[in-house]
């Protein structure tokens, strides 16, 4: 891979957890207990089954930071952007999109 790649990579990762950071704040607010007397009755339900729906999201958000943070630590080693299963180059075009990616398109479609 090009240094020159490698920089866009790098400018993507920084970017995507930019706006995960962003996110996981607005979710965190979104998260925050219901007052026990605010909401009763069917609407209370609904804002809790929301919150599910949140924190679910909230998880994955989570996750997605983590990995995001490994891909730029590995970002400038020799085996970024090497499938983990076939050893093949993961096309830059995918890396671009999921900079996080450890399997080619091939082999993270369960071949
Ligand atoms: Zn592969």
């Amino acid at each position: 891979m090009l240094n020159e790649q490698k920089e866009q990579i790098k400018k993507k990762i920084l970017e995507d957890l930019d706006s995960l950071n962003q996110e996981i704040l607005e979710l965190c607010e979104k998260t925050k207990p219901i007052p026990p007397d605010c909401c009763l009755g069917d609407l209370r339900f609904e804002m809790m089954h929301e919150q599910d729906v949140f924190e679910k999201v909230l998880h994955e958000a989570q996750i997605r930071v983590n990995k995001l943070k490994y891909a730029l630590s590995k970002v400038d080693k020799e085996s970024y952007g090497f499938c983990m299963e076939c050893e093949d180059e993961i096309l830059f075009a995918r890396l671009l999109i999921l900079p996080e990616s450890l399997y080619c398109t091939e082999c993270a479609s369960g071949k």
